[in-house]
């Protein structure tokens, strides 16, 4: 049986997540921040799910994740805790505060928690880290606004490309996903396809992933994406 672990875990995509690996008979190392929702706390009935705290820009928090999880494989590493940054990401009124702390939470966490993590991962057969980042990332879309959003989900993409490189002679996979526009906090309610159809998408692909398919961006389809 493998063990997936997923950051921000407690709603949206990453609860959604945890609930389908646990269906599919995965064990589930689900991370929450501060307190863990009612919602993943009901799924916690499953043997299979464990609950661990992480801020994920915590060093020491993230320091003290790897050494309780010493020993363990991880099959899989899902780093989907994300933020949107501010309300106000527009040309006149974008924070530089507010865009550190996109970049804190989705460009820098996921290489940090990775590395904590890398030799748990590396002891599995079959390893694989999927980021969750963003179309809004992508170069090749006009966009206006959401500066700190899309500058942080283009820099992950290029931290996952680059860890990618580096991971491949150990047989380690490291790939980028847009998981779609989804009907989460984050996507609002008139977004295209909801958590489960993402999740369940984002679920088939980890399945699938192979060393061909390192250092590359997916849509929640499994498509290739355009950077
Ligand atoms: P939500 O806003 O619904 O959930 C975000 C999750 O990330 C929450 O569990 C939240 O924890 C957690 N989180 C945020 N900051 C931190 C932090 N510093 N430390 C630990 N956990 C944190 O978002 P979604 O589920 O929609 O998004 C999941 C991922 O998908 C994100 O990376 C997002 O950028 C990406 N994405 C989403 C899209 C969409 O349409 N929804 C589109 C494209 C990408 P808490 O509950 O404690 O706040």
């Amino acid at each position: 049986m493998e063990t997936v672990l997923i950051t921000g875990a407690s709603r949206g995509i990453g609860l959604e997540l945890t609930r389908q690996f646990l269906q599919q008979g995965y064990q589930v190392i689900a991370t929450y921040r501060n307190q863990p929702s009612d919602a993943l706390s009901e799924l916690a009935t499953n043997q299979q799910l464990v609950l661990k705290e992480l801020e994920v820009t915590d060093q020491s928090a993230i320091k003290a994740l790897s050494a309780q999880l010493a020993g363990q494989t991880i099959d899989i590493l899902i780093n989907n805790a994300g933020t949107i940054g501010a309300d106000d990401q527009s040309l006149e009124g974008i924070e530089a505060s507010a865009w550190l702390d996109a970049f804190a939470i989705n460009s820098i966490a996921p290489l940090m928690v990775t590395r904590a993590l890398l030799s748990q991962i590396e002891q599995s057969e079959n390893p694989r880290i999927i980021t969750i980042s963003s179309q809004m990332g992508s170069m090749q879309r006009d966009s206006v606004g959401m500066y700190a959003y899309r500058s942080s989900k283009a820099a992950v993409n290029k931290v996952v490309t680059v860890l990618a490189n580096e991971l491949k002679a150990k047989g380690v996979v490291a790939c980028v996903v847009h998981p779609g526009w989804v009907k989460t906090d984050m996507g609002g309610e008139n977004a295209d396809i909801t958590a489960q159809e993402s999740a369940t998408g984002l679920l088939a692909l980890a399945q699938k992933l192979s060393l061909n398919d390192t250092g590359r961006f997916f849509t929640w389809q499994g498509d290739e994406h355009p950077w």
